[in-house]
């Protein structure tokens, strides 16, 4: 149990990594605040854990709306007494995002909203939970793309995360003498709904499996992993760390054939 007595809010749970994340973070005896705008799906991710014998209930949130996100954060502590652990996982990845030259204002403002303000209303509802509370830890869901570069470009999700990463370092910072822990959580290529359309297209798929070196995209749960170390007392003193769970994508060159 190495998250009892803890309380957890995870944006964007409804799905992959922030679903896998909520169950994994229940079974270790964390009461989570399942937070994201899908309704029906959000409530399956509160039914999954309740069937596992976990506590947890579902508040909808837009992270893009600071209003939202400060009812989740008040809704968390009026509901669980306290808040420990704040992900913020929730984040898109749009189909008509792609190169600079292409990309609309639209694709990009949305992104931005999702992405990295999402992340900002998150933290700045959040952290005086988490003060009240006496501390905590704060992951924020960036991604490998925040640190190397892609000839396949979705400028404006490449841009959201590099802003998460910087956003999560100063934070990291700033609240450390105040027990707050933050960290960027870096995933390499996750087999989830966020990648479905473009690794359903075999070619796509083929260009960037050949540039990890185990050969294969993660799954949610390895990721969930990770997360559930950077939420736990475990990871006491890793603080703005820049999180890669990669495969190794970020240290290769040249991979197995
Ligand atoms: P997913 O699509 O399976 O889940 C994302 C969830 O976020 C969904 O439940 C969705 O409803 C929710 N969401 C979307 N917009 C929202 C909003 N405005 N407010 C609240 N919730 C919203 O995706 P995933 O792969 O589990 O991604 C989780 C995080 O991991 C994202 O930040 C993503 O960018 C990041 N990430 C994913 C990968 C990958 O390959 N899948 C790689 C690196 C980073």
């Amino acid at each position: 149990m190495r998250l009892d007595h803890k309380v957890a809010l995870i944006t964007g749970a409804a799905s992959g990594i922030g679903r896998e994340s909520a169950l994994l973070f229940a079974k270790e005896g964390a009461k989570v605040v399942v937070s994201d705008v899908n309704e029906v799906a959000g409530a399956e991710t509160v039914q999954q854990i309740q069937a596992q014998g976990g506590e947890a209930i579902f508040v909808r949130t837009d992270v893009s709306k600071g209003a939202d996100v400060e009812a989740a954060i008040a809704t968390a502590e009026a509901t669980y007494g306290h808040l420990n652990i704040l992900f913020n996982n929730a984040g898109i990845f749009h189909p008509a995002d792609g190169s600079v030259l292409e990309t609309e204002e639209a694709i990009w403002d949305l992104t931005l909203n999702v992405n990295l303000k999402g992340v900002f209303w998150g933290c700045k509802y959040g952290i005086p939970a988490l003060l009240r509370a006496g501390g905590g830890s704060i992951i924020n869901t960036a991604s490998f793309v925040a640190v190397m570069g892609a000839a396949t470009p979705q400028i404006a999700y490449t841009a959201s995360k590099g802003g998460v990463l910087s956003l999560t370092r100063e934070i990291a910072v700033e609240f450390a003498r105040q027990r707050i822990r933050a960290n960027a959580l870096c995933p390499g290529p996750v087999q989830t709904p966020l990648l479905d359309e473009l690794l359903a297209d075999p070619a796509r798929r083929q260009r960037r499996l050949v540039h990890i070196p185990p050969g294969r995209f993660a799954q949610a749960d390895e990721i969930a992993k990770a997360a559930l170390f950077l939420a736990s007392d475990e990871s006491a003193f890793v603080n703005g760390s820049t999180f890669l769970v990669d495969g190794g994508i970020t240290a290769a060159y040249v991979t197995p054939e």
